[in-house]
């Protein structure tokens, strides 16, 4: 019988759970026995009755049984050294264990013979939609930085005719037309603001287009920018140059710019600087949710606001914990999706020949499977 542990995560400013009771008693029912450490989910909004209804064994803190004797730990972020110094040879860590440049992780999964999977590497084909924890919570940080934008604001967001004046609508610029960012102009538009999308990846012209939004034209120079897998590739310096003299003129006239561009595994690109910065006008408002990547901003600082030139700078890197409960819902269910389908007569059997698996596991038994990622500035 899979014995599967569900910490209570214990990284500064996490609230979400990686179960909920739901899919406890989805894992009950193929056999597993779930232990949960205690007041897990408390802060998603799940009670530790409500997981022992469903079929899950609550354990204290202090009990280090659990964590000895678990087969697979589900978790949102990787467990500290200590926790992970308990798990048996073989034992399956699933989350978001950031591996990029974490050679210390490595070195760790190895000693201790322990198998990995990091969600964040997970293969962007469709047979994995269902279990992408990466879009599942971006679509969270995406919806949540434009409320926080809005509510940061010293105007309106929809144009309104009132007796004592026109509002004009308020100008939004989204760097990155990923998951995050598409959410963000849905939201945007939905408040009634007008929205303009920069992306280097061509194919995003029409996604933003079919939500209402206008896209930003890239430099006409000769490089053209690639990608691998969904993933966008870094452009050159002399491309990024060209793409914040174009940027300029927009975020001169913007109300909030919300930045999500990203390059996985990579330093996130810097499209604000501090001369366009000078340009923006005084109260308008930046949310930057690349800021744990480097940010797309300068002086950004994750979960700080600065203000500079009047402009209020939001490093958010957190966003999907200030929705827990619906960001710990769509995460466990990610997880059941990915784990079920290995899941025969109560037993947990990992393919790893498995094009899904195959792309994620980074560790197996000890043995690590995927090195480059493991180094500076390394993605797969
Ligand atoms: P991401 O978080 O890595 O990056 C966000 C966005 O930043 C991307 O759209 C990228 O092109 C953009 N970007 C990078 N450099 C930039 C620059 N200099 N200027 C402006 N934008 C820049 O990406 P993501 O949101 O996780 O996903 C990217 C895409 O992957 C999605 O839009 C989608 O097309 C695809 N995807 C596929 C699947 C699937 O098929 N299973 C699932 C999720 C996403």
């Amino acid at each position: 019988m899979t014995k599967i542990l569900i910490p209570n995560e214990k990284s500064i400013g996490e609230t979400r759970v990686s179960a909920t009771p739901e899919t406890v008693k989805k894992l009950k029912s193929l056999g597993c026995e779930i232990y949960i450490e205690k007041s897990a989910g408390e802060l998603s909004g799940f009670n530790d009755f409500s997981y022992q209804e469903n079929g899950g064994k609550i354990f204290a803190e202090n009990e280090i049984e659990p964590w000895n004797k678990a087969d697979v730990i589900f978790c949102i972020q990787c467990p500290n050294d200590e926790k992970l110094k308990r798990l048996k040879e073989g034992a399956l860590i699933v989350g978001l264990l950031n591996p990029f440049g974490n050679a210390h992780l490595a070195q760790l999964l190895s000693n201790q013979k322990l198998s990995a999977i990091s969600l964040e590497l997970l293969p962007r084909i469709s047979r994995a939609q269902s279990s992408d924890v990466l879009s599942s919570q971006a679509n969270i940080a995406g919806y949540k930085s434009v409320l926080l934008a809005a509510s940061e604001l010293d105007r309106y967001f929809p144009m309104l005719m009132t007796a004592a004046g026109t509002v004009q609508p308020a100008k939004v610029v989204v760097l990155g037309g990923g998951v995050a960012g598409l959410q963000a102009v849905a939201t945007a538009k939905r408040l009634g603001a007008l929205v303009f999308v920069s992306d280097i990846r061509p194919a995003v012209k029409e996604q933003v287009e079919s939500l209402g939004a206008k896209f930003i034209n890239l430099p006409e120079i000769e490089e053209k920018p690639t990608e691998s897998g969904g993933y966008a590739k870094a452009v050159s310096s002399k491309f990024l140059e060209e793409q914040r003299e174009i940027l300029s003129t927009h975020l001169s006239e913007a109300d909030v710019a919300i930045c999500t561009a990203q390059v996985m595994g990579k330093k996130a690109p810097i499209l604000i600087s501090e001369q366009m910065l000078e340009k923006m006008r005084p109260g308008a408002v930046v949310v930057d949710l690349a800021v744990s990547q480097g940010g797309n901003c300068v002086y950004t600082k994750s979960n700080e606001t600065i203000i500079k030139n009047g402009v209020k700078l939001i490093g958010a890197p957190e966003l999907p914990s200030s929705v827990p409960y619906h960001a710990s819902t769509l995460y466990s269910k990610n997880l059941i999706s990915l784990i079920t389908p290995f899941i025969n007569e109560s037993k947990l059997c990992i393919d790893n020949n498995d094009e899904i698996i195959e792309g994620c596991l980074i560790s197996n038994n000890g043995a690590i499977l995927q090195e480059k990622v493991f180094e500076i500035g390394g993605s797969n």
